[in-house]
């Protein structure tokens, strides 16, 4: 009996009970004849009235003569349910006589005899453990506890009907405090343990359920919850419940029959024909690599950066600057040069934007006639007051637009006042109108419409609340198991318009520019699967979403369940919310999108795709939303939307705003997409002073700086850092004149314009990621990549390499700000090459950029920046431009959806706005002044006060 009994100071006759008791125990447990069994209690009964009689306690005289009794009885052929009950009550009858008998010491024997006989008879559960219970309620815990130990150990006895109480121990208010003030609890506690160290096979679940009874009991007083928490019991619990019921739910979870999603393929909704004919290939990626791959998804720390994945071959990492195609083919992109051959002609504007298309992709007139006559502009809102009102098709001019439909905005805007900086409505409106997008869109968003401005306050990330995964699960095998609430009607269909929803169901719709829900399933009362609308031409990629969901009811929790997604993990995981406008607030004079839900969580479905594709595990994004209105058309997305007619609207604002005589301001089409819509390339750079040869020449020969974004659709945070850069590079700010006094910027805010429209995670129409194309990227199939590539040749070309590259994108699975540049060195050391690093020479000017962001953007993390070049990126924009234009600046600015955990404390722990995003825009240019050659404005001071700078972060020595 272990501690319990040997740790007191015994007298004889009880050593030799217990010894006898715990052989017989024993004994009755080995797989002896009955007869055999007989002979030894007989024997043991014996030996117990010698012993007893030899402790001269005539008292218990009786009770010898009662349990030998009781023991040649219980071994008499008898039926054993007989037999249990015999014993029970002789138990009963020896715990009775011995609490009569005011022995107290002797009480522990009572309660080992009673369960030792129960033992011994090892039968039917039903009474061993009304024995168990039996014994333990009259006080000795920690013996009888002991006794359960014992039989935990012993594993012939498996006790596994759930008849076993402990509870009865605590049921008075005396026993627990006997239990805590004899220190019992640290048995149960150990016990406990023991339990669970042992009990491996989980056979004997029931003691454990007992023993916490028990201790709820015991925590009913504040003596036994202290008790509890002193002897560690808390830490003890937390441990053990949290691996086995995080194993339990995980294995449930594993279990769960795999469902096929409910579509009839996994394939695009979209498909395109692509260019010269070949037929729609949906399964363009199936060769792809499982994992990601992605530049915006690079490992989640820097040493995971493979080390095979390093490129060590010196030929390759060595920079070649000679064009992948014939010099001529260079000399047309001379046009995109304007103001190298500008004259600044007094009253000659030095904003404008030529719209003309030089290189129209392989999209025919008749497909741009048809998508016009699509895309009638209005926005899609059932609740009166809300409706710009449709029409608006066929608009060949901008600012043309039918009558009807002008009041109904006029009315909006003079009622409600839209006051969004850098937007307007009716821009947008035309932008939009001339948007061509694969379904023909003829509904606006109102968010995009409207506009919107970032909320007041900061948004903290959303805490996180405990178990809220294991939580959802059980949600989730609860919804398979009992199916009495289930509903399963489809309540929303991209391909199906047809589709009816009851009246008292949500509505959802994602027929809009970046808009993208395929399918919505009410399963309970107030609970919604939504499955995501693939990449075009491709049946994966699902990350992006952005639908209407209105008809609610306010101040009740609605659950929406994103189900097929497919990263392994996200930042929704770590504090990050989705976005949500109302479309009621807005016109209450809230235009925001703000963070929204609750119980947001990401975790691995037992969903499969619906027909047989190689990867088929889909992950679950849940969140809880509850609305504030009524009657309202709320928009839900996955970031800040930015879609192209957006961007579209805003550099004609910015046209409109920029000072002509200060800011050479020049929209120009770098190309056509396969869909027809333009892609535009904006040069920002300083008038000239003055007309004389001096100023000119200065002005043809500032460096150049190429910033690129959006190359991935989904990465909507890449367009509001270029929103912010763009915005800040028109300012009046005296680091911005600097700028553009020092630099000319040729920026391309959208590299894949059809994507951002289609409403698309990764590719572009060709099912393919566009920064995967740069080593050789096709003039039919990637018109974007295959002109910004020959127009950063042409620079090349014309001696005029740019000093900068950098292409915007964002991050899912990171937090903060950070860049990725290219390092020959570096590389060759983190891949621990043989290759003698002592004679190369490397300019370290590709830190110059980071280390100055890492002073002045608090969202910036440098140690989050690495300069390694990977074989799997050797196709990316940062690389190619790195190696084969010889940018030394070449980069990638990974910006978050999620914020920061660093950092100065004003951004740590808040979740990124698009204020933020567009501050690090502007950020990003002001750390441009460190690789000005130009001392006169680096060494301005107002402008050093201004940044921040120090000598340190100036590094001159960098410059060739
Ligand atoms: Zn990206």
């Amino acid at each position: 009996f272990r501690n319990t009994l040997t740790g007191r100071s015994l007298s004889l006759p009880c050593l030799s009970l217990s010894l006898s008791l715990c052989l017989s125990v024993s004994l009755s447990l080995s797989p002896v004849s009955r007869l055999s069994l007989s002979c030894l209690s007989l024997s043991l009964s014996l030996s117990l009235c010698l012993s007893l009689s030899l402790s001269r306690l005539p008292s218990l005289s009786l009770l010898s003569v009662s349990l030998s009794l009781s023991v040649s009885l219980s071994l008499s052929p008898v039926s054993r349910l007989s037999l249990s009950c015999l014993s029970l009550s002789l138990s009963l009858s020896l715990c009775l006589s011995l609490s009569l008998s005011r022995l107290p010491s002797l009480s522990p024997l009572s309660v080992s005899l009673s369960v030792s006989l129960s033992l011994s008879l090892s039968l039917s559960r039903l009474s061993l453990s009304l024995c168990l219970s039996l014994s333990l309620s009259l006080s000795p815990v920690s013996l009888s506890l002991s006794c359960l130990s014992l039989s935990l150990t012993l594993p012939s006895l498996s006790l596994t009907r759930p008849s076993l109480s402990l509870s009865p121990v605590c049921l008075t208010e005396a026993n627990v405090s006997v239990a805590v003030s004899k220190g019992y609890v640290s048995g149960l506690l150990q016990l406990y343990e023991d339990w669970f160290m042992n009990d491996c096979q989980h056979e004997a679940t029931v003691i454990c359920h007992a023993l916490l009874r028990c201790l709820h009991q015991v925590s009913h007083s504040t003596a036994g919850r202290q008790a509890v928490f002193s002897q560690g019991g808390l830490r003890l619990l937390y441990q053990t419940t949290q691996c086995l019921l995080e194993a339990a739910v995980q294995l449930m979870r594993k279990c769960l029959p795999k469902t096929p999603l409910p579509l009839t393929s996994d394939c695009s909704v979209y498909t395109f024909t692509l260019p010269g004919g070949s037929h729609d290939t949906p399964e363009i990626n199936m060769s792809s690599e499982d994992e990601e791959d992605e530049e915006d998804e690079e490992p989640d720390s820097r040493d995971d950066v493979s080390d095979d994945d390093l490129e060590t071959d010196l030929n390759k990492l060595r920079l070649r600057p000679d064009p992948d195609r014939p010099k001529e083919l260079l000399v047309q992109y001379s046009r995109l040069c304007p103001e190298l051959s500008h004259d600044f002609q007094s009253g000659d504007s030095s904003s404008s934007s030529d719209e003309e298309l030089v290189f129209p992709a392989h999209s025919s007139r008749r497909d741009r006639r048809r998508s016009r006559d699509q895309s009638s502009a209005g926005s899609h809102s059932e609740t009166n007051e809300q409706t710009p009102g449709d029409g608006g098709s066929d608009q060949e001019e901008e600012g043309v637009e039918d009558s009807a439909h002008c009041t109904m905005i006029d009315r909006l805007l003079e009622r409600h006042g839209a006051c969004i900086p850098h937007h307007d409505p009716r821009l947008y409106l035309s932008a939009a109108s001339k948007t061509r997008s694969i379904p023909g869109f003829s509904i606006l968003a109102f968010p995009d419409f409207w506009g919107h401005l970032p909320p007041a306050g900061h948004e903290a990330m959303a805490p996180r609340g405990p178990h809220i995964q294991r939580l959802k699960v059980f949600q989730d095998i609860r919804r398979f198991l009992n199916t009495d609430d289930i509903i399963n009607q489809v309540v929303f269909d991209l391909e199906d318009s047809s589709v009816q929803c009851p009246s008292d169901s949500l509505r959802f719709y994602s027929k809009f520019e970046s808009g993208n829900l395929r399918k919505a399933v009410q399963v309970r009362r107030n609970e919604y699967d939504l499955i995501l609308n693939a990449d075009t031409n491709c049946s994966q990629h699902t990350q992006w979403f952005y639908f209407e969901v209105s008809n609610m009811q306010p101040d009740v929790p609605y659950r929406f369940n994103i189900i097929n997604c497919e990263k392994t993990n996200s930042q929704f995981n770590y504090g990050m919310q989705p976005v949500l406008y109302s479309v009621r607030a807005a016109l209450e004079g809230r235009p925001q999108w703000v963070r929204t839900g609750d119980d947001v969580c990401y975790y691995r479905n037992h969903f499969c795709s619906s027909r047989g594709r190689r990867t088929s595990t889909f992950y679950t994004l849940t969140f809880t939303v509850t609305f504030k209105h009524h009657e309202d058309v709320c928009y839900i997305a996955y970031h800040y939307p930015y879609p192209y007619s957006t961007l579209k609207a805003h550099l004609k604002q910015l046209q409109r705003c920029v000072d002509p005589s200060s800011v050479f301001f020049r929209q120009q089409v770098l190309c056509e997409t396969l869909k027809g819509n333009s892609c535009p390339l904006v040069t920002i750079t300083a008038c000239p002073s003055s007309r004389s040869w001096r100023d000119l020449h200065q002005l043809r020969n500032r460096p150049c700086i190429v910033l690129t974004a959006r190359v991935h659709p989904g990465e909507s945070n890449a367009s509001w850092v270029m929103k912010g850069s763009l915005e800040f590079l028109c300012s009046s700010d005296p680091v911005a004149q600097s700028l553009r006094e020092a630099f000319i910027f040729k920026i391309i805010p959208m590299l894949n314009p059809d994507g951002v429209i289609n409403g698309m995670s990764r590719c572009d129409l060709i099912g393919e990621d566009l920064n995967r194309q740069w080593c050789k990227p096709d003039p039919s199939l990637c018109p974007t990549i295959y002109h910004t590539k020959g127009f950063l040749y042409y620079l090349n070309s014309i001696g005029r390499t740019p000093q900068v590259f950098c292409d915007y994108h964002g991050h899912s699975r990171k937090k903060n700000v950070f860049l990725y540049g290219c390092s020959v060195k570096e590389t060759l050391w983190q891949s621990g090459s043989a290759v003698d690093t002592v004679g190369l020479k490397e300019d370290p000017g590709y830190r110059t950029i980071p280390k100055t962001l890492d002073r002045i953007a608090p969202a910036f993390s440098f140690n989050s920046c690495n300069y390694l070049v990977e074989k799997s990126r050797s196709s990316t924009a940062r690389v190619v431009v790195w190696r084969e234009i010889g940018v030394l600046r070449s980069y990638t600015m990974e910006s978050t959806y999620n914020g920061c955990d660093q950092g100065i404390h004003k951004v740590c722990g808040l979740q990124t706005g698009s204020r933020e995003l567009q501050e690090m825009g502007m950020k990003f240019c002001q750390s441009l002044l460190s690789v000005t050659k130009d001392s006169r404005a680096l060494y301005n001071k107002k402008l050093i006060h201004h940044i921040d700078l120090d000598d340190n972060v100036l590094d001159h020595k960098s410059h060739k």
